[in-house]
């Protein structure tokens, strides 16, 4: 899926947390159908770093296109 913004990053922990926002939205496929230019807020769990615990974090984008 192509979506703006590309990447979704966890600015605490500088992750990149792309993949499981993108795994978020692959669930949601059905409904996003014939949806380009929609957008999207899904809420993603980053796994955290050392000395701290993972969290929950929440991301808007919009799709581009499937
Ligand atoms: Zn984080």
């Amino acid at each position: 899926m192509d979506l703006t913004p590309q990447e979704y990053r966890c600015a605490d922990h500088d992750l990149d947390l792309t993949e499981l926002v993108q795994e978020q939205l692959a669930e949601r496929t059905p409904a996003l159908m014939g949806r380009q230019g929609k957008q999207f807020r899904v809420i993603v769990t980053c796994p955290g770093g050392p000395g701290s615990s993972s969290h929950r974090l929440s991301f808007t984008g919009t799709v581009q296109s499937r």
